[in-house]
């Protein structure tokens, strides 16, 4: 394909997701991103992610794209969910979790990462697509890399690593974004 890489807009105030995603998509695509200042009035990552997507591709009048994501962790019945980012103070994120998971073994300690993405058009055309990666909680969090919960996440289908020991590329690859994106990105035409 001809006209070198694409421009495409990612409703995200988030900064690591807009590395996460630019380097998912690859060279083929230039991510910028806009906050889509928009309440996540949705009840699944999906309808957040298409609300979080309409709202940038409005104001741009562009095509844009979002995602939407959390973690599910089984003994708390999913929770956070798709409240990942607001359940508490983003400093006791992963205090809490393993202050709830406190006597909790095995299976118990099982959940997944969920990223739902979005592409919206400015004709009016949606998709959205979902990516998850499921593994469990470690008893204390290890590694630096990545952000959020990536301290307490070992994938399932990895070495037994977290996420956050992990080089980006690595993560990327079994990640629910990565999942998201690289099935998004087939529909982007
Ligand atoms: P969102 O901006 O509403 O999609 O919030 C997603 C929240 O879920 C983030 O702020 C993190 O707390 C958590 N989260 C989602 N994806 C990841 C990830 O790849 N690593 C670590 N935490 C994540």
């Amino acid at each position: 394909m001809s006209g070198g890489p694409r421009p495409v807009v990612l409703a995200t105030g988030n900064a690591h997701k807009v590395d996460e995603v630019g380097d998912i998509l690859g060279p083929g695509w230039v991510v910028s991103a806009q906050d889509p200042d928009v309440e996540e009035t949705g009840t699944t990552f999906e309808e957040n992610a298409l609300l979080k997507a309409r709202a940038v591709c409005e104001a741009t009048g562009d095509l844009a794209v979002a995602d939407d994501s959390g973690i599910e962790i089984d003994a708390l019945d999913r929770r956070p969910g798709i409240h990942s980012a607001r359940w508490t103070e983003e400093s006791d994120w992963i205090p809490r979790v393993l202050r709830e998971l406190d006597g909790v073994t095995g299976e118990g300690r099982s959940g997944r990462y969920v990223a739902a993405a979005a592409a919206v058009w400015p004709d009016g055309r949606e998709v959205v697509v979902r990516g998850v990666v499921e593994g469990h909680v470690p008893d204390a969090p290890r590694g630096s890399g990545g952000f959020g919960y990536d301290p307490i996440f070992v994938p399932a289908e990895g070495d037994g690593r977290t996420f956050a020991e992990m080089g980006a590329d690595e993560k990327h690859a079994l990640s629910h974004r990565g999942r998201a994106f690289r099935a998004l990105v087939e529909h982007l035409g």
